[in-house]
């Protein structure tokens, strides 16, 4: 028997309340009525070709109602932590964002420059990948930058298929710079445990659900949260079933969860 009790409860967005953008059926009304049973919710996305506005303008015109706040990607919390650097460094910091156009301005606050900056901002930019830029970016690493990634994906659902995600890239710079990036989307701790100071709530009172296996549910777990696994989106069986990773729940959908938590 499921023995779950939380109080905070954490949705990944893309596979897990809309695929392609169409609402999985029944899911609006699912996250209603967990809201009516006083759980508090948050939207955790690695999204990195919109901004904070655009995902919450995207949720509400598939009719989910949330508030700006509660929508935490992978930009936001590398804002935050690029504050927290410039603090700590006491004087501007030169960012170089290799992200998507949509959510450059967000990283405005800092100086922009291609040559010697301080920190690396990568991201998704599409087919703009090529040698030349692999290379000015491992010199620029090489030089003494730090790299912060967006996230560190493998994969993603698009409507042609599965296609490889810049996870591929950040582990080649890794490589090839002999370090480490700092992740800042799921499933990094220091993402996930950000969340959890936003709403000043305990990895066991948080139950995290999501259509990425690793991502998602091995990422929240590792932090101690628990884990919901739905059968949407990028669900595959043959690959949860050759995971070690084991969901605290697996549900065929988000509406499959939401009843079974609140029959618990
Ligand atoms: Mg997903």
């Amino acid at each position: 028997m499921l023995k779950l009790n939380p109080q905070l409860i954490l949705f990944d967005l893309d596979g897990t309340l809309y695929v392609s953008n169409q609402a999985i059926p029944g899911a609006v009304d699912a996250l209603d009525r967990l809201r009516e049973h006083g759980f508090q919710l948050r939207f955790l996305t690695n999204t990195t070709t919109k901004s904070q506005a655009q995902l919450v303008e995207q949720l509400r015109s598939l009719n989910f109602s949330l508030d700006t706040h509660e929508l935490i990607s992978a930009p936001v919390a590398a804002q935050l932590e690029l504050q927290s650097m410039q603090k700590k460094a006491a004087r501007t910091l030169r960012i170089w964002p290799v992200v998507a156009d949509a959510i450059k301005k967000d990283f405005s606050e800092f100086e922009i420059g291609e040559i010697s900056p301080d920190v690396v901002v990568l991201g998704d930019i599409g087919d703009r990948w090529d040698l030349d830029l692999i290379n000015k970016l491992f010199n620029a690493i090489h030089g003494g930058a730090q790299l912060i990634a967006l996230h560190k994906n493998r994969f993603w659902q698009t409507d042609d298929g599965l296609k490889a995600d810049i996870g591929f890239f950040v582990a080649g710079l890794e490589y090839v710079c002999n370090m480490n990036a700092r992740v800042m989307g799921k499933p990094n701790a220091d993402f996930f445990q950000r969340v959890l100071d936003s709403v000043s709530v305990s990895a066991r009172e948080t139950m995290m659900v999501g259509d990425d296996i690793d991502s998602d549910v091995g990422g929240a777990q590792e932090l101690g949260i628990k884990g919901c696994l739905v059968k949407t989106g990028k669900f595959r069986q043959g690959y949860y079933d050759q995971s070690t990773i084991k969901p605290d729940m697996v549900a065929e959908s988000v509406v499959d969860f939401a009843d079974r938590l609140l029959k618990a």
